[in-house]
This record gives structure tokens, sequence and C-alpha cells, in this order.
């Protein structure tokens, strides 16, 4: 009957429902209790000169680690800290201990290289349209360049084309204060939603990051092969540095070194790193080649 498939429908749907809202609750109640107790964890991926491999400075990722859940990747909770407005906490933390740990390296690599300057090793820290639209943002970021002890410039801000769609005066003045302050905006996921190279005249951006959709299809496709040469030309010619995402195989590398992209991140280079793991590979990548042959020689 009629009310016997209402109910089975009552029966199969609600608690469904429930159980989605229940976890949001739960999930945003131990958000809530993981940044008061800053219990995430900070991956760093490298992005490397794609002609020479050297690497030129780490992504910043966020992961957080769960009781229950293990180890949760960004796309399970940033949403939702964006929604809730816990992002703007978040992000704060992010950009403090990426910082920090960013200047750690660049001092160590100072040193390794008996250089007197320090080392311009960039960090790239993502930020959301929320945290980004927060009144304190530009304050915050001010504190952490000023308090980290990073060398000037080092610091880029990874921002989604939802930022920039907006297009209203505030973004542009916020954007010249952080330029002010050294630091650098890079569009992040460059060719997903509502892209327009009209953006790169528009606001004060250092650089592009081709999204690893575009990417993903340069070794078979004429067509893509050919819209990324596009966009690295016309960036190219603006003045803008382009950073090739998600690079898995070589012939993507060299096809993207042949058309000359200078950047590059991917699995075929490194994983995201943990701090530890990243600081390895800072130290090798410092050390001249004498010292880590067993001699002492520099030339
Ligand atoms: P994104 O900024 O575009 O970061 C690149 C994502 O691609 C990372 O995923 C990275 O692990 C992954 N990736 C890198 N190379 C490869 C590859 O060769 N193959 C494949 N399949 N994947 C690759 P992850 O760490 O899961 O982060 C996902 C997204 O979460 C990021 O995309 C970013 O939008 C957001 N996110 C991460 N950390 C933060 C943060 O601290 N704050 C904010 N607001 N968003 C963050
Ligand atoms: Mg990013
Ligand atoms: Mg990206
Ligand atoms: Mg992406």
């Amino acid at each position: 009957s009629a009310k016997a498939a209402g109910k089975r429908q009552w029966c199969t749907y609600q608690p469904a429902l429930q159980a989605g809202l229940v976890e949001r609750h739960e999930l945003n109640e131990s958000l809530d209790t993981a940044i008061a107790e800053s219990a995430f964890a900070l991956y760093y991926q490298p992005i490397v000169d794609l002609a020479g491999g050297e690497l030129v400075a780490f992504e910043a990722l966020v992961r957080w680690p769960h009781e229950r859940r293990g180890m949760v990747l960004p796309e399970e909770f940033i949403s939702l800290a964006e929604e809730s407005g816990q992002i703007v906490p978040l992000g704060a933390w992010v950009l403090e201990r990426a910082a920090a740990e960013a200047a750690r390296w660049q001092r160590e690599i100072g040193g390794l290289r008996e250089t007197a300057g320090r080392s311009q090793l960039r960090v790239s820290v993502n930020v959301s349209a929320r945290q980004f639209r927060d009144a304190g943002f530009v304050d915050t970021v001010r504190r952490v360049v000023e308090n980290s002890g990073m060398a000037p410039g080092t610091l880029v801000l990874e921002l989604t084309e939802s930022v920039l769609m907006r297009r209203d005066e505030r973004v542009r003045t916020d954007m010249q204060m952080l330029g002010d302050l050294g630091v650098r905006i890079a569009i992040d996921d460059f060719g997903t939603g509502y892209s327009s190279l009209s953006y790169l005249r528009e606001f004060p951006i250092s650089i592009l990051k081709i999204d690893k959709s575009f990417i993903d299809g340069l070794g078979h496709s004429q067509q893509q092969y050919a819209l990324v040469e596009g966009i690295a030309r016309i960036a190219d010619t603006l003045g803008v540095q382009v950073i090739a995402e998600g690079i898995e195989n070589t012939v993507q590398r060299d096809l993207l070194a042949a058309m000359g992209c200078p950047l590059g991140q991917g699995y075929l280079f490194a994983r995201p790193l943990t701090a530890d793991q990243a600081g390895l590979l800072v130290r090798d990548d410092a050390e001249p080649a004498g010292v880590r042959s067993g001699g002492k020689g520099r030339s």
C-alpha cells in the first residue's frame, strides 16, 4: 500500500540523513578540539626546477591525524572548516607553522653553504576564500612574516580563482598590502572553475599553477598540449611564473621543460613529505658536492 511504501521510504531515508548530521556535528566538535590543541600535521611537497631538478620551494599541505579515522586528508575537513569559519584559526596555524619551518630550513641551508645570505627556499601556503576575506587576514600574515624570521620574499600564498572572481576593490588592496610585505600570490588550480587570463593583469599575481587535470593529458592529447603551452607562453609574456601540478611521469616532465615551463611538482619528484623528511631533502640539496662525497673541497 501507499502507506507501507511511505513508511519504508521514511525508514530508509531518515536514519541516513541523521547519520550524516550526527557525523558532521561530531566532526565539527572534534575539529574544534583539534584547533584548540593544534593537533594537525603539515606535510611538504617539493616544487622543483624542471630543467635541473633543484628544489625551489615546498607547498605546505595540512592533514589531520585522527584517533579513529587515521590520517584525514584536507578534502574531508577543509570545506567543513570553511563553512563553520574554523578555517580562520586553522589557516593561521598553518601559516605560522609553515613559516617557522621555512625559516629554520633557510638558516640551515645558509649555514651549510657558508654563505652570508639566507637561502631563497620558498614555502607556499594554501589560503581558502573564506580565510582571505576575513578582516584580520592581512594582519595575521604581517605578524607571521615579521616574527618568523623567513627571508624576505619567500612566502607564497596560493589562492583559488574563487577569490579573484569577486573583482572587488578590497581584494586588490589586500593583495597590494601583501605585496608590500614581500608576499607573492599564486593562482592555484588554474584552468578549473572560472579561469580568466584577465586575472593576470587585473591582480598582482606572481605565480600561476596549472591544474593537474591539464597535465594528465599532456602525453596523448595534442589539444591539452597546445592549451598548456599557450597558458605557459602568455604567463611568461606577462612575467608570471608557471608551476605545473601533478606531474607523474617523465614524458610530462620533458614536454613541460621543452615548452619552457620552469617549475613543477608531482609524485614523479616526491609525494608530500613530513617536516623531518623535507628537512633531510633540504640538507641533501644544500650540501656542496665535495662535502657529500666526504671531501671538504668547494669550488
Ligand atoms: P592543492 O593546493 O591543489 O594541492 C595539490 C594536491 O595534489 C595535494 O593534495 C597533493 O598531495 C596532490 N598531488 C600532488 N602531486 C600529485 C600527483 O602527482 N598526483 C596526484 N594524484 N596528486 C598529487 P592534498 O594534500 O590532499 O590537498 C588537497 C587540497 O586541499 C589542496 O589542493 C588544497 O586546495 C587543500 N589544502 C591542503 N592544505 C590546505 C591548507 O592548509 N589550507 C587550505 N585552505 N587548503 C588546503
Ligand atoms: Mg595548492
Ligand atoms: Mg593546486
Ligand atoms: Mg589541485
